[in-house]
C-alpha cells in the first residue's frame, strides 16, 4: 500500500514534492500546510487538501511521512514536532543550521523510533553519477583531485536565501549538495579545510565560495559555487593517476583522456608568445585514449522508493544520518575558515 505524505511548506520545493506525490507509485499525498494564504490557495486550486494548522496535519493518523520544505531556520522545530507526533520525517536540505541542532533532531528520531532522513536529491544527478561510475570502475586509476563547480550569473535569489537569520547563503544552499557529493566520491576522513567566501552582490550572506578539502590520503577536492560568473568553468574536473576527465556542464557527456603510455617518442615544443615550451606541449595522441562516457540513467524518485521500503524495515535508508552529519561538520569548518582567513585542521 502507498504511504501517505503530508508536506509542511508548500513553496517552490514543497510543490515539487507534491507534484511527484500526486503521480508516485509508492506515495500518495495527504495534504499540505503552509503559513502563507497565497500558497494555501495555490494548493487548493489544484485540488490538494490543505490543513488549517500544523497541529491538525500532525494529528492526522493516516499520515505516515511528513516532509519539511520550509526555509532552513525552522527545519529543526518542525522536524522534532513531527517526530514527537509519531511521524516518519523527510527534511529538505540543509537539514539544520548547526551540527548541534542536527544532533537534537537525531535524538528526537531515536526517541520516537521513527525514520528520519534528508532529501539529498543531488545524489541522483547524472553528472555526479558519471564521475562516481568512472571512479568505481577504476578506469583511470586512483583519485588525485576532484573539482566540482556550479557557476551562475544572477546573484543569490532575492528571497529568504539572501538573509542570514533564515539560513541563507550559498554554502548552506548549494554547498550542502556539492560537499555531500564529494564526500561520497572520496570516502575518507577530511583533514583540512580552507574556504573563501564571496560577497559580490550582498554583504549579509555568502553569494559564492571556494572550498578546498584535503583528505587523509592526500587526495584533494575543490567545491566552488559562484553566482556572479558570466562564463562558467566546467561542472566537474577530475584528475586521477591514469587520466583526466571533464564534464563541461549538466547536459554534457563526461570526456575522458586516459593515459596509454607515459613516455612519448619525441615531444615537439610549442611556441608561446614569449618563448617555447615542451613541458606544456599537448601530448602525442598515441599515448592518450580520448573518449566520452554516456550519461548514466537516473531517477531521483528512487529516493522515495527507498524511504518507503526503509519505513517498513525492508531496506536500509540511502541517505544516512552520519553522512549528513559529516557534511554539516565540513560546512561549520568552512564558515570558521572563512572567518579566520586560514586553513583549519579537522578530523571529520
Ligand atoms: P520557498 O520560499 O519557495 O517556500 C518555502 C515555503 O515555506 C513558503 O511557502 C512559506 O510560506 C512556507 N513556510 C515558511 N515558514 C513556515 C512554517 N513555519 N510552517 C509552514 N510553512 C512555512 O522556498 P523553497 O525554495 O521551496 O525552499 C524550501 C526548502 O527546500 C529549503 O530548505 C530549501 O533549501 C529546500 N530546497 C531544496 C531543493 C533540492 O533540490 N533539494 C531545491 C530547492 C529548495
Amino acid at each position: 500500500m502507498k504511504k501517505k505524505l503530508a508536506i509542511v511548506g508548500y513553496g517552490g520545493q514543497g510543490a515539487w514534492h507534491a507534484n511527484w506525490a500526486l503521480k508516485s507509485d509508492v506515495i500518495s499525498l495527504a495534504g499540505i500546510f503552509d503559513i502563507s494564504e497565497k500558497r494555501v490557495k495555490a494548493a487548493q486550486d489544484l485540488g490538494i487538501h490543505t490543513y488549517a494548522s500544523r497541529e491538525e496535519l500532525l494529528a492526522d493518523e493516516s499520515v505516515d511521512i511528513v516532509l519539511c520544505a520550509t526555509p532552513n531556520d525552522v527545519h529543526k522545530e518542525i522536524v522534532i514536532s513531527a517526530l514527537r507526533a509519531g511521524k516518519n520525517v523527510i527534511c529538505e536540505k540543509p537539514v539544520a543550521l548547526s551540527v548541534s541542532d542536527f544532533d537534537d533532531m537525531c535524538a528526537a528520531a531515536k526517541e520516537a523510533g521513527k525514520l528520519f532522513t534528508v532529501h539529498q536529491n543531488r545524489r541522483w544527478d547524472v553528472d555526479y553519477l558519471a564521475i562516481r561510475g568512472l571512479i568505481r570502475s577504476g578506469e583511470i586509476g586512483e583519485t588525485v583531485n576532484i573539482e566540482s563547480r556550479i557557476h551562475g550569473s544572477r546573484g543569490i535569489p532575492s528571497d529568504w536565501r539572501c538573509h542570514k537569520p533564515y539560513g541563507g547563503g550559498m554554502i548552506l544552499d548549494w554547498g550542502v549538495h556539492l560537499i555531500d557529493q564529494v564526500m561520497q566520491l572520496i570516502p575518507e576522513k577530511v583533514t583540512s579545510i580552507y574556504c573563501e567566501t564571496n560577497n559580490i552582490t550582498t554583504d549579509e550572506v555568502d553569494d559564492g565560495f571556494n572550498l578546498r578539502m584535503t583528505f587523509e590520503s592526500g587526495k584533494r577536492a575543490t567545491v566552488e559555487v559562484g553566482t556572479y560568473n558570466f562564463l562558467a568553468l566546467p561542472r566537474f574536473y577530475f584528475q586521477a593517476k591514469q587520466g583526466t576527465a571533464v564534464i563541461e556542464d549538466w547536459q554534457k557527456k563526461c570526456k575522458v583522456a586516459k593515459l596509454k603510455a607515459w613516455n612519448e617518442k619525441e615531444v615537439l615544443p610549442v611556441q608561446t608568445a614569449a618563448g617555447i615550451t615542451k613541458t606544456m606541449a599537448p601530448r602525442d595522441e598515441l599515448t592518450l585514449d580520448m573518449y566520452e562516457i554516456d550519461r548514466p540513467s537516473s531517477d531521483v524518485h528512487d529516493f522515495y522508493r527507498n524511504v518507503v521500503l526503509a519505513v517498513d524495515g525492508k531496506e536500509e535508508q540511502l541517505i544516512k544520518l552520519p553522512e549528513v552529519r559529516r557534511v554539516l561538520c565540513v560546512m561549520e569548518a568552512a564558515f570558521r575558515s572563512a572567518e579566520q582567513g586560514t586553513a583549519v585542521k579537522v578530523n571529520i
